[in-house]
């Protein structure tokens, strides 16, 4: 009976003590581990400490809880940009601002969704292998063979992985033009060239073909060190006048010795002054900043050998674009691609979300305004701490588990508290 209770007490305060461990982490799946020692800035008191603090990966299928911050800031990062605030000034809502999305080219046909609902019905074929590459079926949304290439050897796998590897330098040359562009109408309109400026904020995604597609929002401002509106002549019109000129035109010789150009689609809508569909684009981008290449674990990490990228729980597409990204690096021509560094990423070696240094908020300054936040709620003293690496993870194996549920149970609660407040304000406006 005695060992019974003590067992069970035990068992209690090692499951106090993972609830402590995981909380104080921020229930965080793979937390940093910290050693070293804490000094009491109040009394000089010094003491031994080892915390583990959130590992801050932006990924969900890695952490949960720091990917559901990261893309909480996301969302503010958009919404600030549109709309202002948190030092942005408010007048940004008015600024000419479209929303581009940027296409890759085709490297070969594949299966689709189209508006008609199928496949691909022109007879291009048969092809070079003896394939027709016509294919009259309606695929489901989520069918797996989607984004697959109809003849896999008329799929142009080292262009595509190319053209993933700088279509980032694609894009910087884009907007040097359209920036180029506006000063041109500056000078034309009698205005000095640097009273204008273009801001953006850009978000990339992969397509089931495992090529990017960039999501971009655009913001006409004045010149100067602060942001301030454009010159009143400056029309969102003229701003998509500018990007549906340039996107179509920019081309430079890639290092395959292949002009690198945008698809043939791309998509412009104007954003100027609509602050419902404000949100949705900030939920819209914010959804794409935390998933990975083809959001499975498979494609999470950077490979170290071939032999990884063989072995990796990847869909054979995908895994061929890996594959050819990992061949590719031996070749010195491309050495400056760092094609072996990024063939998890199928050879894209941007970040998925970059913006120009006007356009909003930066994410360092929202975790900076979240840490002061928390410390002012801390009533203990200041402390000064001189910690160093010390590993990653929880010493309990059921921490990472228990993290994910104590983080779904934050969300479930913070949801039905929405719920609830919302139904409280009908009940009040029914009663008036
Ligand atoms: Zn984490
Ligand atoms: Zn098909
Ligand atoms: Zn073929």
């Amino acid at each position: 009976m005695e060992h019974h209770e003590s067992s069970a007490a035990s068992r209690a305060a090692s499951m106090e003590r993972l609830v402590k461990e995981v909380r104080s982490a921020g229930n965080c799946s793979h937390p940093v581990r910290l050693r070293g020692e804490l000094i009491n800035l109040a009394t000089g008191e010094i003491r031994p400490s080892s915390l583990r603090v959130a590992c801050k990966d932006r990924r969900s299928v890695h952490c949960l809880s720091c990917s559901a911050l990261y893309q909480a800031d996301a969302w503010i990062q958009v919404a600030v940009g549109l709309n202002g605030g948190k030092g942005v000034p408010e007048s940004v809502a008015t600024h000419p601002q479209v929303f581009l999305t940027l296409t890759a080219p085709s490297f070969g046909p594949v299966h689709r969704r189209t508006p008609s609902g199928r496949c691909q019905v022109r007879e291009y074929g048969p092809c070079p292998h003896g394939r027709s590459l016509r294919c009259r079926l309606r695929h489901d949304n989520n069918a797996d063979v989607l984004g697959t290439p109809i003849c896999e050897e008329c799929f142009d796998y080292s262009r595509a992985v190319l053209w993933n590897a700088q279509c980032s330098k694609l894009w910087n040359r884009t907007v040097q033009e359209m920036r180029r562009r506006l000063k041109v109408l500056a000078t034309k309109n009698d205005t000095e060239s640097n009273h204008v400026s273009l801001s953006y904020l850009k978000v990339a995604e992969f397509q089931r073909r495992g090529l990017v597609h960039f999501h971009v929002v655009l913001r006409l401002d004045g010149g100067g060190d602060q942001i301030s509106p454009p010159p009143p002549w400056l029309s969102s019109s003229m701003l998509a006048n500018i990007v549906s000129t340039t996107v179509p035109h920019v081309h430079w010789t890639g290092h395959d010795g292949h002009d690198v150009v945008w698809g043939e689609q791309f998509d412009l809508a104007d954003l100027t002054s609509s602050g419902e569909h404000h949100r949705r684009i900030a939920s819209y981008l914010a959804k794409y900043a935390t998933k990975t290449t083809d959001d499975s674990l498979g494609l999470a990490r950077r490979f170290r050998s071939r032999a990884d990228i063989e072995h990796a729980q990847v869909e054979p597409h995908r895994m061929k674009l890996a594959l050819t990204s990992w061949d590719l690096a031996q070749r010195p021509e491309f050495a400056p691609l760092r094609l072996a560094h990024h063939a998890h990423a199928l050879g894209y070696t941007g970040q998925i979300i970059t913006k120009s240094r006007h356009f909003s908020v930066t994410f360092a300054s929202l975790r900076e305004v979240r840490a002061d936040f928390q410390r002012s709620r801390s009533d203990s003293d200041p402390t000064l701490a001189h910690l160093h690496y010390d590993g990653r993870g929880y010493d309990d194996p059921r921490a990472p588990h228990a993290a994910e549920m104590f983080h779904r149970m934050k969300v479930e609660l913070r949801q039905e508290a929405a719920a609830r407040r919302r139904q409280v304000a009908a009940a009040v406006e029914v009663d008036q």
